[in-house]
């Protein structure tokens, strides 16, 4: 089949994330998938091209490029058959500290980051007994002296063991001492080079991806007041700021890994004879896989219009929400179709299609879960009364 899947535009850029990618074939991600490793030396070599440095300005020594290059970055890797999961925090997470820290942190941070000789890959917010209900979170940073102090457990916490640094949002005043209980929370740099093994420890979970996700445990873990980002109190708005850049660069992984299954499938059922002809002849087999990719479309224009008002500033919320809820559900959607194209080979792992559904899967569920944005836009766009 010659005529490949139409582009959104930004040639230049997709051509050289598909020549970097095309270094890392199926066997690699398959060899990192089988033996639940880390996918290092993609990430170095995504490092060393200054691709994970997208978002932070040139004065800071980064890339300076805008939320929509960044995203085909992120796209361009998933439709590639790999995996950023592996790496996106580095991209966003570094973002906190961009908006809301001090011109010392940011020095001290931002253009090490930009030349990969740190990683800030990790930002603990989810716990155990308050899931989704962040205002509720129980671990606290008790102010003493020039130090905070943290108790408390979190869990899913995503790449502690490749990161040097980590975003921590802790509560700082208690709970009934608050006017509204989204204030009285703050956020942290927290240097896992110290930290680790003194006062914070991590027990890895096993799971259904190859995602490396972990338990943590603070226990008087002793943080230098310095390691503050911006106001005491008002970490739940930082973490919010970030909230767009992060939703819309996932939408786009999910928009690379359903582009990715609508190849894969479109292939096969050109080339699969089954009865004396080609599978896809079969309007049964042609429809799906046409519904992904009308969704998949569709998901795509919602992903560059959030991007578009995030580059201009302007309120993204609404659509960054609604590009991940479209954005991940196309992706399932055309994964579950991709599988049942390839009838039982979608089920072996040299085919990939087993590894990157179950990737794709997970999207529905962090970093924010459907329900949850089906809630924000029945409240914050539909003006309906509030259900929690
Ligand atoms: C692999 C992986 C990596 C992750 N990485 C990170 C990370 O790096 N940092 C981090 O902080 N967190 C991380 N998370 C956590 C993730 O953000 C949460 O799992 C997610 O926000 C959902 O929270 P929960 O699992 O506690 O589910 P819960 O909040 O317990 O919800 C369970 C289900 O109930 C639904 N639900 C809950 N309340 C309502 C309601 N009021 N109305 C309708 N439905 C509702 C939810 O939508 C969900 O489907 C990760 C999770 C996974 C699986």
């Amino acid at each position: 089949m010659s005529n490949p899947l139409p582009d959104s535009g930004y040639g230049e850029l997709r051509e050289a994330l598909r020549d970097l990618c095309s270094r890392f074939e199926p066997a690699y991600w398959q060899k990192v998938d089988r033996e639940r490793g880390y996918p290092e030396a993609f990430v170095e070599a995504l490092t060393q091209a200054g691709w994970l440095a997208a978002l932070i300005p040139s004065a800071y020594g980064g890339a300076g490029l805008g939320l929509a290059e960044a995203s085909v970055i992120m796209e361009e890797i998933n439709r590639s058959g790999g995996n950023a999961g592996s790496c996106h925090g580095q991209m966003y997470n570094m973002g906190t500290v961009l908006r809301h820290g001090s011109e010392a942190q940011k020095r001290r941070y931002l253009p090490a980051l930009a030349r990969g000789e740190l990683r800030m890959q990790s930002m603990a917010v989810t716990e155990p007994s308050t899931g989704s209900d962040t205002t509720q979170i129980k671990t606290v940073a008790r102010k003493e002296g020039a130090r905070y102090v943290v108790s408390g457990q979190k869990v899913w916490i995503s790449r502690i063991q490749h990161s040097d640094l980590m975003i921590l949002l802790a509560r700082t005043t208690p709970l009934a001492e608050v006017k509204k209980k989204t204030e009285g929370m703050s956020v942290f740099i927290v240097d896992l080079r110290e930290a680790l093994g003194r006062g914070m420890t991590v027990r890895p979970i096993a799971n259904m991806v190859n995602h490396e996700t972990n338990e943590v445990f603070f226990d008087e873990l002793e943080i230098p007041e310095d390691q503050l980002i911006g106001e005491e109190g008002l970490g739940f708005r930082y973490i919010l700021d970030g909230l767009n850049a992060e939703r819309t660069l996932i939408a786009a992984e999910c928009i690379g890994d359903g582009y990715w299954f609508i190849d894969r499938a479109r292939h096969y059922a050109a080339s699969r004879q089954v009865f004396g002809r080609a599978i896809g002849q079969n309007q049964g087999v042609q429809f799906p896989i046409s519904e992904s990719y009308i969704e998949l479309q569709a998901a795509d224009l919602m992903r560059f219009r959030a991007c578009a008002l995030f580059d201009a500033g302007e309120a993204s919320g609404a659509e960054a929400n609604m590009a991940k809820y479209l954005a991940a559900k196309a992706s399932w959607q055309a994964a579950d179709m991709c599988l049942q194209v390839h009838g039982g080979f979608g089920f072996a792992a040299e085919y990939d299609i087993e590894r990157k559904f179950r990737e794709t899967r997970l999207y529905q569920v962090a970093p924010i879960s459907t329900n949850l944005i089906l809630s924000y836009v029945a409240e914050h766009l539909l003006g309906l009364p509030r259900s929690f």
